[in-house]
């Protein structure tokens, strides 16, 4: 009896702990199980937090990585402005030349241009700087500014005054001119006055080089003549072709007339009003 009980203690010791063990390993297991279901849970959980954070840290990101990126952008687009600009500054409008060069034109001789100084109504001969402020208080040289188709160019040996009567026909030429390119490529354009009215001492330190320092005196120094340089055009949207062709017009027609007379030089038109 005693080893039938030993027997049954001893089996059931080994039952409880067979089912002891069991009971581990299955609360084990279920513990292992819902681990791994919290851990299945929890993950995208977190990478979506994770994508949460993400965002506004992409946001973030995205618009700091946005700003480098615009900012060189940006940087890329000054650059890319500047060298427009600076194209702009580097395009120059070069001006088209008026001269015996590049205009066909026959040449009145300069005693008929002194003649004709001489012979205008207002004229007399500007010795000096006392002269020229007597003539323009008398009002028989006036000032003479920039107008419709032509302008003037800084002075150096002359000063911007003429006759009256010499100004009136530099603005008829100027409106001529003008007239001529209206509406094309070249409106706009104007040509350019590089002397005027010559004191005699202006004239002298012009030297015996020019030609109109020939004795005399020079139609200058009468108030009488001007001399067209260049034209000038607005942009570079049309060539020199019909500026030039329109001053030779202008020119041409006013000589024909017997208003002017002309004498084409290297570098420039001589011009005296004739009456
Ligand atoms: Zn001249």
């Amino acid at each position: 009896m005693k080893r039938l009980l030993s027997c049954i203690l001893q089996g059931m010791h080994r039952g409880l702990v067979r089912y002891r063990w069991d009971r581990i390993a299955g609360v084990g297991g279920t513990l292992v199980f819902l681990c791994l279901l919290l851990v299945a849970w929890i993950s995208p959980d977190e990478s979506e937090a994770d994508q949460a954070l993400e965002h506004p840290g992409e946001a973030s990101v995205a618009q700091t990585i946005d700003t480098p990126v615009s900012v060189p952008h940006r940087q890329s687009e000054r650059p890319e402005l500047q060298p427009e600009k600076e194209v702009e500054v580097e395009v120059e409008v070069l001006p088209c030349s008026c001269n015996k060069g590049v205009l066909r034109l026959p040449k009145n001789p300069y005693t008929a241009h002194q003649q004709a100084a001489r012979n205008l109504p207002n004229s007399f001969f500007v010795k000096d700087k006392a002269e020229l402020r007597a003539g323009k208080s008398r009002g028989n040289l006036i000032d003479v500014t920039d107008g419709r188709g032509y302008h003037i160019a800084p002075l150096s040996h002359s000063h911007a005054l003429l006759l009256p009567e010499v100004k009136s026909l530099l603005e008829d030429m100027g409106h001529a001119f003008a007239d001529q390119l209206q509406g094309t490529k070249s409106e706009g354009t104007a040509f350019r006055v590089t002397s005027l009215t010559r004191t005699a001492r202006q004239q002298a330190r012009l030297g015996r080089r020019n030609y109109n320092a020939i004795d005399g005196g020079s139609t200058h120094s009468y108030g009488a003549s001007f001399d067209i340089a260049y034209t000038d055009r607005p942009n570079n949207d049309a060539d020199c072709s019909a500026p030039t062709r329109a001053i030779q017009h202008v020119l041409k027609s006013f000589q024909k007339s017997g208003r002017i007379l002309v004498i084409p030089e290297r570098n420039c038109m001589h011009i005296t009003l004739r009456q």
